[in-house]
């Protein structure tokens, strides 16, 4: 295989998932261009990466601090970094100067380490809050009562900027069990905007992966989260006749 298959093939995965969210939008009404698409790139090569930005994809996730920094580091500055993954207080340093958005803010005590490193550096991190919905106890994130609870404390967390909430549904969960859990994080984020009497909308839901992306745009996500669906079974890099 040359490298124009190669592209093409990523090509065409990109417009399927173009034209399905496309289809989710018009079912619920809404704009596609409200749509944030951000292309997970955490089990794929750094050669597909670089192609699924020159398709067109500026936004992309990584699950880890390291691994995002690296890339970061490899890749055009025009990219947008999201972190998806788990933050230690300990990693905020190191990432907070590359990314744009951190997805997975999911304690009181991250959020002020967050806001010490922005202080000092003078950056202004976007993040967003990750909620529990499903109360696995497997999973991080905020309880929704957690989040209430804490929220009069959050919202003063200048610099940085709370843009919105996160949150994952089960991996096992029926189409209806996944769609309660999105309108929820819809209706948590209803709430919270309230409760700051609008001076905080909140109006980034970051919710929908591969299996359920369409079942989040009928609920209001702006951004969906997308890995497998771009990327699993295409063959290995390094048969495509381009170096990385
Ligand atoms: C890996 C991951 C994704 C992408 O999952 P796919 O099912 O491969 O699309 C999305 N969000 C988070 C938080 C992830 O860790």
């Amino acid at each position: 295989m040359d490298l124009s298959n190669a592209t093409d093939l990523l090509k065409d995965r990109l417009r399927q998932v173009r034209e399905r969210i496309t289809a989710a939008c018009a079912r619920a009404g809404r704009d596609p261009q409200s749509v944030r698409l951000i292309g997970v790139t955490k089990y794929t090569e750094l050669g597909w990466v670089r192609v699924l930005h020159e398709l067109g994809v500026e936004d992309l996730g990584e699950s880890r601090p390291q691994q995002l920094v690296q890339r970061a580091d490899e890749l055009p500055d025009s990219i947008r970094w999201h972190l998806i993954g788990h933050l230690q207080r300990n990693k905020v340093e190191l990432v907070l100067p590359r990314v744009e958005w951190i997805h997975s803010v999911d304690s009181v005590r991250l959020l002020e380490r967050i806001r010490e490193v922005a202080e000092k550096n003078s950056l202004r991190p976007r993040v967003l809050l990750e909620v529990n919905v499903s109360g696995e106890a497997a999973k991080d994130g905020f309880s929704p009562a957690g989040l209430r609870d804490a929220w009069p404390r959050i919202v003063e967390s200048t610099p940085v900027e709370i843009h919105g909430l996160m949150t994952m549904a089960p991996l096992d969960a029926d189409p209806s069990a996944t769609r309660a859990v999105f309108a929820s994080l819809r209706k948590l984020r209803d709430e919270l905007a309230a409760m700051s009497g609008g001076a905080n909308p909140l109006p980034e839901l970051s919710m929908g992966m591969s299996g359920d992306f369409e079942i989040a745009l009928e609920e209001g996500a702006t951004m969906i989260r997308l890995g497998s669906t771009l990327f699993e079974g295409l063959p290995a890099w390094n048969t495509t006749g381009r170096a990385v």
